[in-house]
């Protein structure tokens, strides 16, 4: 880093950690002059995008020329039906990752201090770093949240809480009990984001829906994505729902055309491809039941999942782990980054993928 940089630059990028993004199958092929590779690193839908998305992209190749709907007016009268919630608590973001910027950027200043559970996901400390927010990671129990631990937590500079249920990586789901329990110890300055990425997975009889909090007035935001089930992560397109006020604060700080043409349309499309949502809900039942039969077979433990990954205990160094899988043209991540030095967190593939990665596992764990 130059003196320049230094001296210039503000002192909060300093504090960030660089992000490890899964490798894109690209890269690893390049690398190792490998051809057939599959990943399953960052859990995206091995189903694919829905067919009726894509067909909605090919008819709307030729208008890219025009700039966006920046109201995205079509596709948030869709979500509002769909969601059950009024026009003015919506807002469409370029991946629910702009959105988590966007809402420290409007609401962190120096010094506030933000809740997360640890390990989760990584984007909660990187933006809110960015902005100077003192970081309070409460470490799970039992790969769970740890609801009363994260409430102790609370102090007057507290502003902003993050519950992401399911937890990426752990793929663990806490219990409508315990966040009814948990909300009642939160302020009501103190907003609470629920990252419900993985929300349309969940199999849970008693999981809490962030919108029902939403519902009795409380200031949390609910963020859900199209990356995930509906497997459009390419496109870039998220959406958060909270009160007016928030969005009116949000919105203050949002650029104009941040979500794109092309994900517009086939979001809009993808919402009302039930079908390929039921497909992918039932390929990821189909895929958890097989893998944990087969961890079960390898005496490997493993955290139950509420998503559509796995996060299980290899024994081993799982960096090494990694390398051989890949060699093996199998790319997952690796535990030690979340602080699990012999995990892996495994994609939920298609039944070729799975059963692919479980030989590839088995000879390696062997060997
Ligand atoms: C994948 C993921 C997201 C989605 O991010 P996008 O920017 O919408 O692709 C959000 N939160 C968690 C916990 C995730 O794992």
């Amino acid at each position: 880093m130059s003196d320049f940089i230094k001296k210039q630059a503000r002192a909060e990028i300093f504090d960030l950690k660089p992000y490890t993004p899964g490798k894109p199958v690209e890269e690893v092929k390049r690398e190792l002059g490998l051809e057939d590779i599959i990943k399953m690193a960052s859990n995206e839908n091995p189903l694919g995008p829905s067919p009726q998305a894509i067909e909605a992209l090919r008819d709307s190749l030729n208008t890219i020329h025009f700039y966006p709907d920046s109201n995205c007016f079509y596709l948030k009268q869709r979500l509002i039906t769909f969601l059950g919630i009024q026009d003015n608590q919506l807002m469409i973001g370029n991946g629910s990752d702009e959105l988590l910027k966007l809402l420290v950027e409007t609401f962190i200043n120096r010094g506030d201090e933000v809740i997360f559970g640890s390990p989760s996901f990584s984007e909660y400390e990187f933006t809110a770093t960015i902005m100077g927010a003192k970081c309070i990671a409460v470490p799970l129990i039992d790969f769970k949240h740890d609801l009363p631990a994260m409430a102790d937590a609370i102090t007057d500079k507290t502003k902003i809480i993050y519950l992401c249920n399911p937890n990426n990586p752990t793929g663990t789901a806490v219990s409508r009990e315990e966040v009814d329990e948990f909300m009642t110890r939160v302020p009501d300055d103190v907003i609470v984001i629920f990252d419900e990425a993985y929300f349309e997975y969940n199999e849970c009889s008693d999981f809490p829906n962030g919108l029902d909090y939403l519902q009795q007035g409380r200031n949390v935001i609910v963020s859900r994505t199209f990356s995930k089930i509906y497997g459009l992560a390419g496109l870039r397109i998220g959406y958060m729902v909270t009160t007016p006020d928030i969005v009116a604060a949000v919105e203050r700080v949002t650029e104009p055309f941040n979500v794109n043409l092309l994900a517009q349309i086939a979001a809009l499309a993808a919402l009302d491809d039930n079908d390929h949502v039921e497909a992918s809900q039932k390929m990821n039942s189909e895929g958890k039941a097989y893998l944990y039969t087969e961890f079960d077979k390898m005496g490997l433990k493993y955290v139950p999942t509420e998503a559509n990954f796995i996060f299980v205990d290899t024994g081993q160094d799982c960096k090494e782990v990694f390398k051989k899988l890949m060699l093996k043209g199998v790319i997952i991540r690796t535990g030690d980054i979340f602080g699990y030095p012999t995990y892996i967190r495994v994609t939920v593939g298609n039944s070729s993928e799975n059963q692919r990665f479980i030989k590839a596992l088995q000879e390696i764990l062997e060997a």
